[in-house]
């Protein structure tokens, strides 16, 4: 089969063409498209950084706590949900890249043994362990700091390494976007893939931006005729990046891994690659969407474990918990026994129960000699990604939904008028939050339900029912135990001295 065949083959299903909609796609497209972006998400990281310093160091009046850790997260699950990666898209901590490029001397790649999802593992496990432990949500001042080291994280990085090595291997944050918005309704692709075979500059990853001027000239046949088409790509200062995280757009499956930042589609000399809608979740249910990795598969099954127990801190049994560790084991140490908590429910817990459904399934389905255990685990992977995220979303809309309106008055205390909290302070039903919540966790659950029943029919047939059993399990364990933490009383973090 020849490249364009190949190409052609494993082309992703498209819908339509955001970047070709009037008045957005032209905006976005743009050289200066994202930054219209991040330009507002980068006043507001400085707003709370200024306020998280100077301002008053309660969680609940202060612009550093309120927004990320009230607002920010619950909308981030919305708008993954409904539109995409605008996140990543519109992240501020990417915005000194160009600068940081240019310092970039060397071109250095990232340590080989690097190139892996390990570190993003470690980084959401420090990130959540953190949080807990320092109690960053009440702290503005800590959440200060925390902002002012994610700039310098991602400035270095970019600045040493040729990729952008901090979105791919390090950002909690990135990783958490990455992964769910693989559910998403909108992906990066390319709109004839004939063109793509006979392109020489390969600009969507390799970039028209170098140190050095020089021109080429590329010739390629134009999608359906003969004619060769002759372009003339300027590679220079002026010219654009290509994929930071070293995404081919030919060769992309999906949207793991793509930060949504449009360098491909304003690198590509032959306006051949573009944001466009699809059946959300599509990716997840093909075969070959993602690499058979463990630290692949592990990220995502590790990231809807690290939901509930993120919940889990919240309620009155890791209280109880953490006085049973004291009394029993004598660990009296805060720090310690969050970290055996965190260790058990975060990385073992996950580890043993996709172990185990994937060894069941093999056994009870007599597939044992063909398919090894890990790639069991990763063509079961996707099918956490629903339910991990109908934990997630289950969360940070409860506290979002819980004090909507407390960013008014806190931002108009940030800019010295009077917070106007009487009229601000309100909290939506509590029926109408937990029938939210319900919903987003069965939904979550039925959908991983058909993504097993997908994977299985396709390794096992006529068994599909057996092997996907041990899975529908842990998916109904972990959705059973999300409603059993969401029905108890929860912290009401940074609206606490407001509601609590
Ligand atoms: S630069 Fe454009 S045409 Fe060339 S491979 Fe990338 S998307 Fe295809
Ligand atoms: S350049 Fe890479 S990360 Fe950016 S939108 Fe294109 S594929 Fe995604």
């Amino acid at each position: 089969m020849n490249d364009n065949a190949l190409l052609e083959r494993h082309q992703p299903a498209i819908g339509l063409d955001v970047l070709r909609l009037p008045f957005i796609g032209r905006l976005l497209r743009g050289r200066y498209g994202r930054l219209l972006l991040q330009a507002p998400f980068a006043l507001l990281a400085l707003a709370l950084a200024v306020d998280g310093f100077t301002g008053p160091q309660s969680a609940a009046r202060n612009l550093a706590t309120v927004a990320p850790w009230v607002h920010l997260r619950g909308i981030v699950v919305l708008v993954l949900l409904l539109a995409g990666n605008l996140i990543c898209m519109g992240c501020p901590f990417t915005l000194p890249r160009t600068l940081a490029k240019r310092l970039s001397k060397s071109g250095r790649r990232f340590p080989q043994r690097l190139r892996n999802k390990w570190l993003a593992i470690f980084s959401l496990f420090a990130l959540f362990f953190a949080y807990e432990y320092l109690d960053l949500w009440a702290s503005p001042w800590l959440t200060a700091w925390l902002i002012i080291a994610y700039f310098a994280a991602a400035f270095a990085l970019e600045a040493v390494f040729a990729e952008s090595a901090f979105c791919k291997y390090v950002c909690p944050l990135g990783s958490f976007n990455m992964v769910y918005s693989t559910l998403s309704p909108t992906g990066i692709a390319v709109k004839s893939p004939a063109v793509c075979a006979s392109c020489v500059g390969r600009e969507c990853v390799n970039g028209s931006y170098a140190p050095q001027p020089l021109i080429r000239i590329d010739e390629i046949p134009s999608s359906g005729t003969d004619e060769t088409q002759k372009l003339e790509v300027a590679h220079g200062p002026s010219g654009a990046l290509g994929c930071g995280t070293e995404l081919f757009a030919p060769q992309m499956r999906g949207n793991m891994d793509c930060t949504m930042c449009l360098d491909c589609v304003r690198a590509c000399p032959h306006d051949n690659v573009s944001l466009f809608t699809r059946a959300a979740g599509a990716e997840l249910s093909r075969a070959d969407s993602w690499p058979r990795r463990w630290d692949m598969s592990l990220l995502v099954i590790v990231l809807a474990f690290m939901g509930l127990s993120n919940a889990f801190g919240m309620v009155p049994p890791y209280y109880a918990l953490q006085e049973a560790l004291a009394l029993n084991l004598g660990i009296t140490s805060e720090w310690l026994a969050l970290l055996l908590v965190f260790g058990l429910g975060n990385l073992l817990l996950p580890l043993v129960a996709a172990l185990a459904a994937a060894w069941l399934g093999r056994r009870l389905t007599r597939f044992r000699k063909r398919d090894s255990l890990r790639d069991t685990v990763a063509a079961f992977a996707p099918a956490f990604v629903p339910v991990g995220f109908g934990i997630w979303f289950a969360h940070y809309s409860f506290h979002l939904l819980v004090g909507p309106g407390l960013i008014v008055p806190v931002a108009q205390e940030f800019f010295g008028g009077a917070g106007d909290w009487a009229r601000w302070s309100f909290s939506l039903d509590a029926n109408l939050i937990g029938s939210i919540q319900l919903l987003v966790l069965l939904g979550g659950f039925l959908w991983s339900l058909w993504l097993a029943q997908k994977t299985a029919l396709r390794l096992y047939r006529r068994k599909a029912l057996l092997g996907m059993l041990p899975w529908a399990l842990v998916f109904a364990l972990m959705m059973l135990a999300a409603w059993q933490i969401f029905t108890m009383p929860m912290e009401m973090r940074g609206t606490l001295e407001l509601f609590g």
